[in-house]
């Protein structure tokens, strides 16, 4: 790394910093990304040229706009909807919609800004995008639900298309949410363009395996990674974080592959299961009765026990799978981690580990492969999903499932090769962050200053 480019670096982050004011989650995603960048430049300056690193940190497009609706009282609400276009070099905006009351310009920007390279590492042809809003679905009527959902899309549906832009799913919007939004699309539309969303119904448009696929993926390079140092998870203690889809489906995946899933958490607390999850219980407790997990620890028995307001990072494991948050695992929980022997973390949520955990990780031999890298079976899926709508063809589990399986095995191989080219062999940050950018870059550049 040259002294030139270092500060040429920190001299156009301390301008974001100023022009951004007030968005951590956004300066912390770009600052990340940037750090990787400087070894790029230091070897390839050409990327630096017409302005290519100034334009990838601003989005396309912003829109904000009033959400309101009436709630089962009759009385009116008001919320905020976002979405972000971040980058289109690649293809049409891609990323989900995240419904929770957190959620604000800041997080929009940084879930946007990391979806770019989540994107670009998926091989597919789409680019990078997210929205949401600072609705919160919990303990909301379904009707509710309906109601917001209509009113979200109302605004959103003039900014999004097949070839502009397709929303998904995240944090608080699943399947009924994607229901309800495409029905007021193809309202307001007066077509049934299947394929402005994905995570659709399996009758109307949508993919198998798409429910299961970030979870599954997220598993599938967690495998690829333990086979580089020739472990698997048969046999392994894994923590996963969360109880929501991501968590849900990692947690059986690594059932599948022998391992014990031996905790999982949400807001309120963790429950320890030493002797691995009824997945079929905890999907009902979850995804029919949208209850807490300590309503799981209650029903399930078998050594499972619930801890309010602990940290599941304390649990003795071999693998974790941190799948509900940001900065969900920070500096101390890392430490813990390694104190209890960990040796394989990969994120299934988006930048779960604050930047402390993650220098923790890379300076003390744990193998760590982060989410833009490690959840991209999700939004890969919805890319199969879309080629599935444009030649009107619905494919077989075992098919997509195959087709998720090897792009998380490309991308595997793709970031362990990149950081060996830049000599930073087993650091899968500068991997993902310099294997994502070089493809966008690369087309940005083809494409001239716009
Ligand atoms: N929200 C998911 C993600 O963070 C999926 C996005 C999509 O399927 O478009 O990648």
């Amino acid at each position: 790394m040259t002294a030139s480019v270092d500060t040429q670096i920190s001299e156009y982050y301390d301008k974001l910093l100023k022009r951004n004011a007030g968005e951590p989650e956004f300066h912390q995603a770009v600052s990340e990304v940037l750090d990787s960048l400087k070894i790029v430049l230091g070897k390839d300056p050409h990327y630096a040229d017409y302005g290519l690193i100034e334009r990838l940190c601003e989005p396309e497009r912003q829109l904000i706009f009033r959400v309101p609706w009436t709630d089962d009282n009759g009385d009116i609400q008001v919320n905020r909807g976002f979405r972000v276009q971040f980058n289109s070099a690649l293809g049409p905006y891609k990323g989900g919609l995240r419904f929770h009351p957190s959620v604000n310009l800041g997080i929009i920007k940084f879930l946007g800004f990391e979806q770019i390279f989540k994107n670009s590492l998926t091989g597919l042809p789409i680019g990078g995008g997210k929205g949401g809003s600072d609705f919160d679905p919990k303990g909301k009527s379904d009707r509710e639900i309906m109601r917001f959902c209509q009113s979200f899309m109302t605004e959103l549906y003039r900014h999004i298309g097949e070839y502009r832009d397709v929303p998904a799913g995240d944090i608080g919007v699943g399947g009924r949410e994607i229901g309800y939004l495409f029905g007021q699309y193809r309202r307001l539309s007066n077509q049934h363009e299947s394929g402005v969303l994905t995570g659709k119904g399996l009758t109307w448009g949508g993919s198998l395996v798409r429910t299961e696929a970030t979870g599954y993926g997220l598993v599938y390079l967690t495998s690829e990674m333990m086979k580089a140092h020739n472990e698997s998870f048969e046999g392994a203690k894994v923590i996963v974080s969360g109880s929501g889809n991501v968590a849900i489906y990692a947690a059986e995946k690594v059932q599948q592959l022998g391992g014990t899933v031996v905790a999982m958490s949400d807001s309120s607390g963790y429950v320890s299961t030493p002797n691995g999850v009824d997945l079929e219980l905890l999907k009902d407790i979850k995804e029919v009765r949208r209850a807490r997990i300590s309503a799981y620890a209650a029903e399930a028995g078998n050594g499972a026990e619930y801890h309010k307001g602990g940290n599941i990072w304390e649990v003795k494991a071999d693998v974790a799978l941190p799948c509900a948050t940001q900065n969900e695992l920070d500096g101390e929980s890392a430490k813990l981690l390694a104190a209890n022997g960990t040796r394989y973390v990969a994120e299934g949520a988006n930048m779960p580990s604050t930047p402390e955990a993650v220098h923790f990780f890379l300076q003390n031999d744990i193998h760590y492969a982060p989410g833009k890298a490690a959840n991209a079976g999700g939004v890969a899926t919805s890319a199969l999903e879309m080629q599935q709508n444009a030649s009107r063809d619905s494919w077989s589990f075992e098919y997509t499932d195959q087709r998720l399986h090897e792009i998380m095995s490309n991308i595997f191989k793709d970031i362990d090769k990149t950081a060996k080219d830049y000599d930073r062999e087993g650091d899968y940050v500068a991997g993902a962050n310099i294997a994502g950018f070089k493809k966008v870059a690369d087309a940005m550049l083809a494409q001239g200053v716009i």
